[in-house]
């Protein structure tokens, strides 16, 4: 099992052996491909674009997809997803960061905001010819955007997935089984402010490793600064790690919160005699490799 982090500046932290970083972030913020790192591109959410030009949202009968609608409980603003042109030029930005030296490319928010969305009348009428049902006939534009994406990156190739294992197709047109061909391995994003409650992240993670037909990449939220809550994630760290996934990634906004979060491991004799205890042997490696660096 890897262990690794996501962050937002173009760092790799030692004792890590995976690093991604946000190239393309919701804001419409849009940083340099970094080397030897993921980078993790934003496709549909994209608030400077749309403050540009709003014509670009992604609508439905009750409005658009955008924070203000109360219609919805939207945590960004979407693009609709068949616009052409944006398209291109996201595709043209997945192109660009493959042609450099980057470790791998993954996408996020390549989908539908909700399922009452879109109903542009681009996305009415694509829909209408393609005598596909509206379930149907969203997965599908999801699924084609994501093998053109892979298309351009012969590096390893992996998505974000909204973690709703039973209403994702439905609501944001995410058919894993279809999605499956077209990606090296799934990342799912299992966030949360602290994890002293985490019986949620243990359930999720075996329902996506018995859903998803590849390996997976489990992320959590370590920006937590606290002595109480670093603990719990460790804790929840470990769980994880005793499931087959392939790497689990830590969320930090900088280098340094991740080499607090290795040394408050190494240091915590509680907590490495309880790893001993109950035989999470793949946390025990991590950390060992921890020692020899903090
Ligand atoms: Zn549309």
């Amino acid at each position: 099992m890897k262990i690794g982090t996501v962050i937002y500046e173009p760092t790799i932290v030692d004792g890590f052996d995976i690093s991604v970083y946000y190239s393309k972030r919701v804001d419409g913020v849009v940083g340099k491909p970094a080397k030897g790192m993921y980078n993790d591109i934003t496709c549909f959410v994209d608030a400077k674009t749309l403050r540009e030009r709003p014509e670009l949202v992604a609508l439905s009968e009750n409005g658009p997809a955008t924070r203000t609608n109360k219609a919805f409980t939207l945590p960004w603003d979407f693009v609709c997803p068949t616009n052409e042109e944006y398209q291109s030029s996201i595709l043209r930005f997945i192109e660009d960061t493959a042609k450099e030296d980057v470790e791998g490319v993954i996408l996020n928010l390549y989908h539908f905001p909700e399922e009452k969305f879109c109903t542009c009348d681009r996305c009415s009428k694509q829909q209408r010819e393609s005598g596909l049902d509206w379930l149907e006939w969203r997965a599908q534009t999801v699924t084609d955007f994501i093998r053109r994406a892979k298309k351009l990156v012969k590096q390893p190739f992996g998505i974000e997935i909204w973690p709703d294992p039973i209403l994702a197709k439905e609501r944001f047109g995410l058919d894993f089984e279809a999605l499956a061909e077209y990606v090296d391995f799934f990342h799912v994003p299992l966030s949360s402010h602290n994890y002293v409650t985490m019986y949620w992240v243990d359930t999720l993670t075996r329902d996506f490793k018995k859903l998803l037909k590849k390996p997976i990449f489990i992320e959590l939220s370590a920006e937590i600064p606290r002595d109480v809550e670093t603990k719990a994630l460790l804790r929840t760290v470990a769980y994880v790690s005793s499931h087959d996934v392939e790497a689990i990634l830590l969320l930090v906004h900088d280098a340094e919160r991740a080499k607090e979060i290795c040394r408050t491991a190494v240091n915590d004799s509680n907590y490495r005699g309880w790893l001993e205890k109950f035989g999470f042997e793949n946390m025990n490696k991590i950390i060992e490799r921890w020692e020899k660096i903090y």
